[in-house]
């Protein structure tokens, strides 16, 4: 589980990103920041992987303090996605997934193995293991960016706008397969968007922002939908 305890975020320019921000994204499920573009929905979630520190309040995961965690063992635990899904342009897509299993010591087979595993899972074709980022479509290079994520088997994932820089048709069908993937893999998921009706379709919980960095509501997305 992952703890927001009052956490603030001023920028050294002065700029108040999160304000006072508490509430849980429990273990298991799906919790999604929904808001307008600057309400604080990235800045929150970089506080969990220490990108961000606090100004003020507390990230707790499973109960400890992340401020007393170092950077590199706490994000051994936590996949990042983001929106450009950042691969390493130099190395195949197998290469690209298999980056972290091997900085842990796995020796290349084992590694390999799992990457074709994970880009199985994800939904992409054998085929494209070997091909470079450049070669794939955004859809594709999105799967990939998750595979990767998932590569050390992390419990928690980070996922900031991960399917928004892609067409509608693809979008539907990798927000379907992260709930089939979830069904199975029962990850801590945060996920950041400001697509209202993908945080409906995706959360078991949605905390919907507003201007300011402030929680305006947190709700089942039945709840919302009912409104
Ligand atoms: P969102 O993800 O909801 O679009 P962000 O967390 O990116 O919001 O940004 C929240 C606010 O903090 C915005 O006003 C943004 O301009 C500001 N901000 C983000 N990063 C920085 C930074 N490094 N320095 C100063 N202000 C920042
Ligand atoms: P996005 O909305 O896609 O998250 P942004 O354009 O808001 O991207 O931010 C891109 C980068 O610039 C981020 O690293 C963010 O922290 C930083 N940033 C955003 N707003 C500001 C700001 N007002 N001052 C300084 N850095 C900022």
């Amino acid at each position: 589980m992952i703890t927001f305890d009052g956490v603030t975020k001023r920028y050294a320019d002065g700029t108040v990103a999160v304000d006072g921000l508490s509430l849980e994204v429990p273990t298991g499920e799906i919790t999604v920041f929904v808001g307008p573009s600057g309400c604080g929905k990235t800045t929150s979630l970089r506080m969990v992987n220490r990108m961000v520190e606090p100004t003020g309040g507390r990230v707790l995961l499973d109960g400890v303090d992340v401020s007393a965690v170092d950077p590199p063992a706490l994000r051994r635990g936590i996949g990042y996605v983001i929106q450009q899904a950042g691969l390493f342009p130099h190395r195949t897509v197998a290469e690209n997934v298999a980056t972290v299993p091997r900085l842990l010591g796995w020796d290349r087979r084992r590694a390999r193995a799992r990457a074709l595993e994970l880009l199985e899972r994800v939904g992409l074709e054998t085929a494209l293991a070997d091909r470079y980022p450049f070669q794939l479509s955004g859809g594709q290079q999105q799967r990939v960016g998750v595979a990767r994520a998932l590569a050390a088997d992390p419990p928690v994932l980070l996922m900031d706008e991960p399917f928004s820089a892609v067409d509608p048709v693809v979008r539907a069908s990798l927000q379907q397969e992260l709930l089939r993937l979830q069904a199975e893999l029962r990850k801590t998921i945060l996920f950041v968007t400001h697509d209202i009706d993908e945080a409906i379709t995706l959360g078991d919980r949605v905390a919907v922002f507003r201007t300011g960095g402030r929680l305006a509501r947190l709700d089942a997305p039945e709840r919302l939908l009912a409104e």
